[in-house]
């Protein structure tokens, strides 16, 4: 394997469950798995990107092949930069599939040499989105099962729940 790192890109606002599952699953597969905050505004996130990072740090701090990062702009980009040309991406339903077969191909063609991997996530964790809990939480739902406590804390705090 010419590369055997992986770029888990994604906005995780915030982080889940779900994704930590899929960062679990990757960090067996690869020597190393970034997981890639986008520093994008324009989803105008609820948690900025420095709380993002900060609760991705405090869930995979367990885990030793993995790396926080922020990144601006194209993935695709990014990935060159980085020089690894493996995209991890999930798959929860297959409402996910149309939008990301789309990304991927979209991928594929801006950067030839980039391979999207999808990954599924525990059957137990496949209905969990981060809008989803956001919207939970501001209903006070009780978010023990989604989200690690730390997560779970902060969202009270930022919704004043
Ligand atoms: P984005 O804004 O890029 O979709 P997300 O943080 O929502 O960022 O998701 C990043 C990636 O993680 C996406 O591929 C998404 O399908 C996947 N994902 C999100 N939630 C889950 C989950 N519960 N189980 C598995 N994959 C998930």
């Amino acid at each position: 394997m010419p590369n055997s790192a992986a770029i888990y890109p994604g906005s995780f606002d915030p982080v889940t469950y779900g994704h930590v599952d899929l960062i679990k699953r990757a960090s067996s597969i690869f020597s190393e798995v970034v997981v890639a905050v986008a520093n994008n505004m324009q989803k105008q996130p609820l948690f900025n990107t420095q709380e993002r990072i900060a609760m991705l740090k405090e869930a995979t701090s367990g885990l030793s092949n993995i790396r926080i990062e922020i990144f601006d702009g194209l993935v695709v980009d990014y990935a060159r930069e980085s020089k690894i040309n493996v995209l991890i991406r999930g798959l929860r339903m297959v409402s996910d599939f149309e939008y990301e077969f789309q990304m991927a191909l979209t991928n594929r063609r801006l950067a030839e040499e980039i391979e999207t991997v999808f990954l599924m996530p525990s059957e137990g964790y496949s209905f969990l989105s981060s809008s989803l809990i956001k919207e939970a939480a501001s209903l006070g739902a009780d978010l023990t099962s989604f989200v690690p406590n730390s997560v779970a804390d902060r969202l009270k705090k930022k919704l004043n729940k």
